[in-house]
């Protein structure tokens, strides 16, 4: 289901990990005319929104979330609001016919001031949805290893709020009954606070020995727990300089975390991984990292710049439709998408390269007859992403090397007859000359065309300060390695190890005077990632 118009709908972000929100909460971000966010959203919480959205910052702080991280960049603004400033605007968009998407940390209602808002809104009469999200004190416990609740150590758990609201009179916690209270105690806001809070819980006839922790940056990169008691756990936090957002977690099953922590356990835990890949293909990858516990810092070195307004496209693009291609050669998912782009910009969809004569196996007879039955034109692509971003326009690929190189498919290609044929190479501006270079000697017509340039990309100085201690970079193609050697200078991190994804890549390693530590040995994102994984555990 979509977003209505006029409806505004409050929606959890969850603690901070991307991979825990909601799939309602994507699948409205992905809607949504407008989108009204918080400080404390996941990194990329935007990126699925809509092109021609309208995001709007409304923290409390200045905003320090990246916007505008889509492929395409979005408009947004990004100055601190007040809360009766935000409550007017969500009223104001959503009468003025808008999807409204109020997204907020955690879960809306959990010290979100999501009931507050959802009030103003009735009061408005404007309707509204709420989408719950995972609260900071269920994940950041979890993340730590601590249950909040144990069939033998807390059969409840209680959540507090560390900061109660500077301008209320008088306190409406009561320390004896929280001291008292049979179960797990979790504070949210109660870091600045700690020494005192811990202090009135014990006053209150709280055990001073109590096991208690501070969970700082819970779910996110670089999350961090100190465990100590209830007595000394400001001592230790303030030592550990643990900073916001943290959460205290006071009871026996914080002990628990000897044997549950598990995000410490994790394979590449610990270890900084730099992705040299273009924003718009990075993600896949940096998940991944992600996933097994890599901290990731993405310092893209080129980006991708279509060029599918140019004439040579603009033409090919035409004789596909007039079917005169017998075969298509597709190398990577940019080309893929851009080519579906210039075609749909002509009118023209998959079902243009059915018009395209057929191809003949090597040895089979005129007629046809014997070999395989395809529809028009044939479709050869390098590599599983490619196959699959074709996948996505509903075209299976007639022709998938095993290996993911021009000279892979150049061999797969020998199965076919090209003599006499016209034939389509769509990539990038600098790729090779392999591929088209062998058609060409076999007699075959080929036009190359160039849909995309990959340009530099000027890292920003806080990710090249951010690389500086990385224990590995990766590389997926040689061009990353020209632009980002180049890009660094002198500040390349010569420590780290250099992880290439095949042998190309390692030539233009090489060739930067830097030392390959690891080659895939499948030249894809999963074996980079697999001759990763292998090099650490070493
Ligand atoms: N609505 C949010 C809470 C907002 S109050 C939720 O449901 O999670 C903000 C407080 O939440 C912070 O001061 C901190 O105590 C806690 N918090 C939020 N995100 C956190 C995180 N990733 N790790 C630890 N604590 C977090």
């Amino acid at each position: 289901m979509s977003a209505r118009e006029g409806v505004v709908y409050l929606v959890g972000a969850g603690p901070g990990d991307p991979g825990l929100m909601t799939a309602r909460s994507l699948e409205l971000i992905a809607a949504a005319d407008t989108i009204f966010y918080d400080r404390l959203i996941p990194p990329g919480a935007l990126d699925g929104a809509r092109r021609d959205a309208e995001l709007v910052y409304v923290g409390k702080a200045p905003g320090d979330v990246p916007v505008g991280r889509g492929p395409y960049g979005h408009r947004s603004t990004g100055t601190s609001v007040p809360q009766g400033e935000t409550n007017e605007r969500l009223v104001e968009a959503a009468r003025a016919g808008k999807s409204v998407v109020r997204l907020k940390g955690g879960d809306p209602f959990v010290f979100g001031r999501g009931g507050e808002e959802g009030e103003v809104l009735r009061d408005a009469g404007v309707e509204f949805e709420v989408v719950p999200g995972v609260t900071a004190g269920v994940a950041a416990s979890a993340y730590a290893g601590i249950p909040v609740t144990h069939r033998d150590d807390a059969s409840a758990v209680a959540f507090v709020t560390g900061h109660e609201d500077p301008e209320k009179a008088e306190t409406a916690l009561d320390w004896e009954a929280l001291a008292r209270f049979p179960g797990t105690l979790v504070f949210y806001m109660g870091v600045k606070r700690l020494r005192d809070n811990a202090a009135a819980l014990i006053a209150a006839g709280r055990d001073a020995d109590e096991p208690a922790a501070a969970v700082e940056r819970g779910t996110m990169e670089g999350q961090r727990t100190v465990v100590a008691t209830l007595a000394t756990l400001a001592d230790a936090v303030e030592r550990e300089g643990v900073g916001a957002p943290a959460l205290i977690v006071v009871g026996p099953v914080v002990g628990r975390r000897e044997a549950l922590a598990w995000l410490e356990r994790r394979p590449l835990h610990g270890k900084r991984v730099v992705v040299t890949r273009a924003r718009a293909q990075a993600s896949g990858l940096a998940a991944t990292l992600r996933g097994l516990g890599a901290e990731v810092v993405e310092l893209p070195a080129i980006r991708i710049e279509p060029r599918i307004d140019s004439a040579e496209v603009r033409e090919a693009v035409e004789r596909i439709g007039a079917g005169e291609y017998s075969l298509v050669c597709l190398t990577s998912p940019n080309g893929v998408g851009l080519l579906f782009e210039a075609m749909r910009d002509a009118g023209l969809d998959a079902r243009a390269f059915g018009k395209g004569p057929e191809l003949r196996q090597v040895g089979e007879a005129d007629s046809g007859a014997g070999g395989e039955v395809r529809a028009g034109a044939t479709i050869a692509a390098i590599g599983p992403g490619t196959a699959r971003a074709l996948t996505e326009h509903g075209v299976s690929a007639d022709i998938l090397p095993e290996r993911f190189v021009a000279e892979a498919l150049v061999e797969a290609l020998e199965r076919v007859e090209v003599a006499g044929s016209r034939v389509l190479i769509a990539r990038a501006a600098e790729a090779r000359d392999v591929l088209p270079e062998a058609l060409r000697e076999r007699g075959a017509e080929v036009d190359v065309v160039a849909l995309y340039e990959t340009v530099r990309e000027q890292p920003t100085d806080a990710a090249v300060e951010a690389t500086q201690s990385a224990d590995y970079v990766t590389f997926t193609s040689s061009s990353t390695v020209r632009n980002l050697t180049e890009a660094l200078g002198d500040r390349f991190p010569t420590a780290a190890r250099i992880v290439s994804i095949g042998p190309i890549t390692s030539e233009a390693v090489r060739d930067a005077n830097l030392e390959v530590s690891v080659e895939a040995e499948r030249h894809d994102i999963d074996g980079l990632v697999e001759a990763l994984l292998d090099d650490a555990a070493r």
